[in-house]
């Protein structure tokens, strides 16, 4: 072991340095900066190489942690790039949005002897930022060609991972998205203040240049059918991810001015892009000089009352059922949005939105909640006091959450089998779904969960694909001989 590494007694933790609340809520740019390289190495060297590293049981993808930290520490940043990008397909992505209080650095034995975790993540970020900044990621070139070909519905990054890993093996790939860009929420539904768009669209662009076709403005099941897929294609991946919003049921929630959360947030990344919105130059989408409600205490929820924030709302007040120990989402996002001047309602539940005779929202009237006994979830279910108030609103955005659409009914494809809540079942051995050679990836197998998730689920689908394709193929030489 370097003498390099172990040095947690003698150099603190620091995450990067974040920009100062009222700098950062003036733009969509990125709270954090990157470090150094000499920042990079010393934080990396705070890792005490554990012979049972957690960190790498805490990771979805199962990154070897320990090893890039300690080439990182040493300044071997390309070696560290290689063993970093050959278990993750976008590491500076992950870097920037996984919530590692929850994962990797969740469990970091020195965070448990009370040093405080190796910032894993902004290392990760930082060796991948310095891989394309010095021109180490170049696009694939396979070993060799191989005739067969994927058709992977959705460019998320389940869709994504899955493409680059059956590129790598020599698969003709085609991905086919609905929108007109891709990386799905990547794209339209993470802000850019977590994740800057040109992130995105550079991995898009390096996945077009390593051979992969992008059908973008194609829905499945509307513009192309899933059988024609299955007829054009060797394999074919579902990794549509997950877009019915959960809707409020209370009275008033129709009532104009309230918005689904990824309507809302779509608008304001496309015009982050530079594209023309109708709904926000008319003001309807557009948080500016309004008081803004945002029922929901999940990530999406902080995406949005962030968003509101940068667009210049009057008030921003977010409204969630539990308290702040219960919530669903991060907390170190909780902390960025109070800094930049959220307020937080908690223990609230909305009862009614409130309108005008003209039917405009204008209220928000809540209950207030006290936590009871555990519910089937393990949680302490909030009850009523009985006690209700109200808060004044001129747009109320809903962030409860996402179900699958209807997709057998969407693929006319009444044999796809899907579970109660209408996610995809597979195989898990086989990532295959009750349609052969139709494989399943990501949120719309899950339900919404996390970009790393998908990653891993894409690059297990591809593995699939790859074993089932190359025993049809050896299975086809055999019988033409
Ligand atoms: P998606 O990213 O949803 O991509 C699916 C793609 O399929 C889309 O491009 C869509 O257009 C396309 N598609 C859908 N139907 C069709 C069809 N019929 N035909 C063709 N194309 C279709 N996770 C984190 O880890 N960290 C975060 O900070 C984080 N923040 C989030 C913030 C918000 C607002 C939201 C909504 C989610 C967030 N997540 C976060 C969750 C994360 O984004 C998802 O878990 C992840 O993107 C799922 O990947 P996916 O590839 O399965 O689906
Ligand atoms: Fe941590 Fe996510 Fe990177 Fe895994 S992919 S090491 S969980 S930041
Ligand atoms: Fe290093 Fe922490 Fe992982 Fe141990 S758990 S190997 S200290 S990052």
């Amino acid at each position: 072991m370097a003498e390099k590494m172990l040095q947690f007694t003698k150099v603190s933790r620091a995450m990067p340095a974040k920009r100062p609340p009222v700098e950062r809520a003036s733009d969509f740019g990125e709270i954090y900066a990157g470090y150094t390289p000499e920042a990079a190495e010393a934080q990396a060297s705070r890792c005490s190489q554990c012979g049972v590293p957690f960190c790498q049981q805490g990771c979805p993808l199962q990154n070897n942690i320990p090893d890039w930290l300690k080439l990182a520490a040493e300044g071997r940043m390309e070696e560290a790039w290689r063993v970093s990008s050959a278990t993750n397909n976008m590491p500076e992505i992950c870097g920037r949005i996984c919530p590692q209080d929850r994962l990797c650095e969740g469990i970091c034995t020195i965070e448990q002897s009370g040093h405080g975790t190796v910032t894993i993540g902004s290392i990760e970020k930082h060796i991948t930022d310095t891989a394309w900044a010095e021109g180490w990621v170049q696009p694939i070139k396979p070993m060799r060609e191989r005739a067969q070909s994927a058709g992977i519905i959705g460019a998320g990054p389940a869709g994504l991972a899955a493409a680059e890993q059956l590129r790598r093996k020599g698969y003709q790939v085609t991905v086919y998205d609905a929108y007109d860009r891709g990386g799905g929420l990547l794209i339209y539904g993470i802000p850019g203040f977590k994740l800057e768009k040109d992130v995105v669209e550079r991995r898009i662009k390096w996945l077009e240049d390593s051979g992969i076709t992008f059908r973008f403005n194609t829905r499945i099941g509307v513009d192309r059918s899933l059988s024609e897929l299955r007829a054009e294609h060797d394999t074919v991946l579902i990794a549509t991810g997950v877009y019915a919003a959960k809707d409020l049921k209370c009275p008033g929630s129709g009532a104009d001015g309230v918005f689904a959360a990824l309507e809302y947030l779509t608008a304001s990344n496309r015009v982050g892009l530079g594209d023309v919105v109708e709904e926000y130059e008319s003001g309807a989408l557009n948080a500016a000089g309004k008081r803004i409600v945002v029922i929901g205490g999940g990530d999406t929820a902080m995406d949005c009352v962030r968003t509101a924030i940068r667009q210049g709302a009057k008030s921003v007040t977010c409204v969630y059922r539990r308290d702040r120990a219960n919530m669903p989402g991060s907390q170190r996002e909780v902390q960025n949005a109070e800094e930049e001047g959220v307020v937080f309602e908690w223990l609230a539940n909305p009862e009614s939105i409130l309108d005008t005779k003209a039917g405009k929202v204008k209220a928000v009237r809540a209950s207030r909640m006290k936590l009871g006994e555990p519910d089937a979830s393990g949680r302490q279910a909030p009850v009523k006091t009985g006690e209700t108030f109200d808060l004044k609103a001129d747009m109320v955005i809903k962030a409860l959450g996402f179900d699958p659409e209807d997709l057998p009914a969407l693929f006319n494809e009444p044999a796809l089998t899907v579970n109660r809540w209408g996610a995809v079942r597979i195989d898990y051995a086989t990532m295959m779904t009750s349609l052969p050679g139709v494989y399943a990836a990501g949120d719309i197998v899950r339900g919404a969960s996390l970009v790393v998730w998908a990653i891993k689920d894409g690059r297990d689908a591809a593995e699939a694909m790859h074993k089932a394709m190359k025993a049809a193929d050896a299975a086809a030489k055999v019988a033409a001989e």
